[in-house]
């Protein structure tokens, strides 16, 4: 069992299109595992966006799409990565159910992504038992095929750390059958929103998207929270907690420029307007060749969908395996 296969595994939920949070959190990790990985997944968690949008499918399946597009406009390659739909591979659904039984109620409720996460979404004691379960459900996702590097953003630690108690416990029930996991992280393991507070999040209307117009770029960076003390050109400013430089820092390539600026900004002198410009053009010069390889895509969505079709196809040979491996060690092996 034990080898030294590189598999990388990561997946979007497809409950709106994709933001900067995700591109510097874990597209640009996963851009890097295609390349160096012996096998590399992306999934799209229709099920796990399900778990706190089941009363509006619609919004769930229009989006598949757009985080599909997403990810292929960012380079994804569907030769390097198998690209594939969680809801169509069955085997993780078996996988997720025989996983239930190895993690109590208390250790989900403890889970610190989990309880942010319910605490957003303003769910007490009626959180659908599916939601509260999403991590169970993804290391099933995650094991399924055998994946051990899983570039995710910070928010996602707590979840790969329970998938690794689930390992440990299954093995240790049923004997060795699956590998210890490994969140890979990038250097920006959290990027703030627009507003300054919180992540960025698609739920959170605090984004700038991949897919964003120059105007839309424009408007949102001019929103942007900078320093509420800083009223007045000559007064001085505070970098600390800006949004503004926070995106400098990590999108202006000019780090000396960014340092200068800085220095001037906490001085006094240098307006709000002026580095919101400088961080309009960054951006742009980022997003622009996203959006268009984007806006070509998207005229041909069919071919899209055959990239996930077939995708799936090949996922689910790799579920089938698994399954059966999985079944004779838990003893249910019958016929
Ligand atoms: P939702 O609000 O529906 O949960 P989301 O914006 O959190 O959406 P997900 O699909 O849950 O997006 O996350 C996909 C991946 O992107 C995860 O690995 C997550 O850790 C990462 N990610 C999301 N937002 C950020 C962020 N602001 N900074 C860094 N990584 C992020
Ligand atoms: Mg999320």
């Amino acid at each position: 069992m034990a080898n030294e296969e590189k598999i990388a595994l990561t997946g979007d939920r497809p409950t709106g299109k994709l933001h900067l949070g995700h591109f510097v959190g874990s597209i640009q990790t996963r851009l890097k595992l295609q390349n160096e990985s012996d096998m590399s997944f992306y999934m799209v968690a229709d099920i796990q966006a399900l778990t706190d949008n089941s009363e509006n499918p619609d919004k769930v399946r229009n989006n598949v799409l757009e985080v599909a597009l997403d990810n292929l406009a960012c380079g994804i390659d569907p030769k390097k990565t198998t690209m594939f739909i969680q809801s169509q591979i069955p085997e993780i659904a078996e996988l997720t159910v025989l996983f239930l039984n190895l993690v109590t109620l208390a250790r989900l409720k403890r889970n610190p992504t989990v309880k942010d996460e319910m605490k957003q979404k303003g769910f007490g004691e009626d959180v659908p038992a599916g939601f509260l379960a999403y991590p169970i459900s993804q290391a099933a996702d995650i094991l399924f095929c055998k994946s051990n590097l899983i570039p995710v953003g910070e928010d996602q630690l707590p979840v790969i750390e329970q998938v690794n108690e689930i390992v440990l416990k299954f093995n240790s029930l049923y004997g060795e059958t699956f590998q210890k996991v490994k969140p890979v992280l990038s250097q920006t393991t959290r990027l703030v929103g627009t507003d300054g507070n919180s992540k960025m999040g698609k739920s959170l209307n605090n984004g700038i998207y991949l897919s964003d117009s120059y105007e839309e770029i424009s408007k949102n960076v001019m929103n942007m929270y900078t320093d509420p003390k800083h009223i007045h050109v000559n007064d001085p400013g505070n970098v600390e907690g800006n949004v503004v430089f926070t995106y400098l820092d990590i999108f202006d390539d000019n780090k000396k420029e960014v340092e200068e600026l800085k220095e001037q900004y906490k001085k006094g002198g240098l307006g709000d307007v002026v580095i919101k410009k400088r961080l309009i053009e960054v951006l742009e010069k980022l997003i622009k060749p996203i959006r268009e390889k984007r806006e070509e895509l998207a005229k041909d969505p069919k071919k899209v969908m055959k990239i996930l079709e077939d995708g799936t196809k090949k996922a689910r040979e790799i579920a089938k395996e698994t399954m059966i491996e999985v079944r004779k060690a838990v003893k249910i092996d019958y016929f």
